[in-house]
């Protein structure tokens, strides 16, 4: 299972389909990329090799520079491209690896509030609850924030936001998480494996930070949301 992003010049998709195949070694079910395009949120998943995700971009292709993928091993809920990552719900999108543990709560919690579901798995509480935060007017960092506080359980997660071209939010609490930082474009991924081709200036997000991430570059928050320096390091990887 694995996580990438990308905020760059050219177009994601293929960026982030690549970014991803250096991740097989670590297993998956399924896999889906979501992309941001002059402000619109759209995403494409399926089960199965990420060939499969390749076909389907072919037959229907998703347009823009900023994006972010996953590769999914399959806690909660069976593999099929309904339980697939990105997980939307309104305008955002979220990919996880790890588990929430407080899931089925934070979901009693959401359909008492009349939020209703489409999934079995614990990843969409996440995605509803910030939802559920941007709709009480919050900025889409605050509510990742106000959405990290409600969590329970290990996770890497990455956020992309429908009318947000140069933004992805990700965070990092028991499951590995880096920043890559490339020239005026910026990247996530699970691993310095998977940014290997695109950069070799990597930022590994200690547990509990939390990354604010822009073309501009990455500001890094620890648990707490105080601001924090993390060291950039030339990681070489032979592809
Ligand atoms: N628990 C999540 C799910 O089952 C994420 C699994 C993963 O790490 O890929 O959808």
């Amino acid at each position: 299972c694995g996580i990438v992003g990308v905020l760059g010049h050219h177009e994601a998709a293929p960026i982030l389909v690549e970014a991803l195949k250096r991740l097989e070694y670590r297993g998956y079910d399924s896999a889906g990329i979501a992309t941001v395009d002059a402000g619109r949120l759209d995403r494409r998943r399926a089960v199965g090799k990420l060939v499969n995700l390749s076909d389907h971009l072919v037959h229907d292709p998703l347009s823009g520079k900023s994006g972010i993928g996953h590769t999914r091993w399959a806690t909660h809920g069976a593999p099929s491209v309904t339980n697939a990552h990105p997980h939307r719900a309104g305008r955002v999108a979220v990919v996880h690896n790890g588990i929430i543990e407080n899931f089925r709560e934070l979901r009693a919690q959401l359909a008492e509030a009349g939020v209703s579901f489409s999934t079995q798995t614990d990843t969409e509480t996440v995605a509803l609850l910030c939802e559920s935060f941007l709709n009480d007017g919050m900025a889409p960092v605050d509510a990742v924030f106000a959405t990290l506080e409600r969590l329970k359980g290990a996770y890497a997660l990455a956020f992309l936001f429908e009318g947000q071209d140069d933004l992805i939010v990700a965070a990092r609490k028991g499951s590995p998480l880096a920043i890559g930082h490339g020239e005026g474009e910026m990247y996530i991924g699970s691993d310095a494996i998977a940014l290997a081709p695109l950069t070799d200036r990597i930022t590994y997000l200690e547990e509990g930070d939390r990354a604010i991430v822009t073309r501009a570059g990455a500001e890094i928050r620890d648990e707490q949301g105080n601001p924090v320096t993390r060291e950039t390091r030339r990681i070489r990887i032979d592809s």
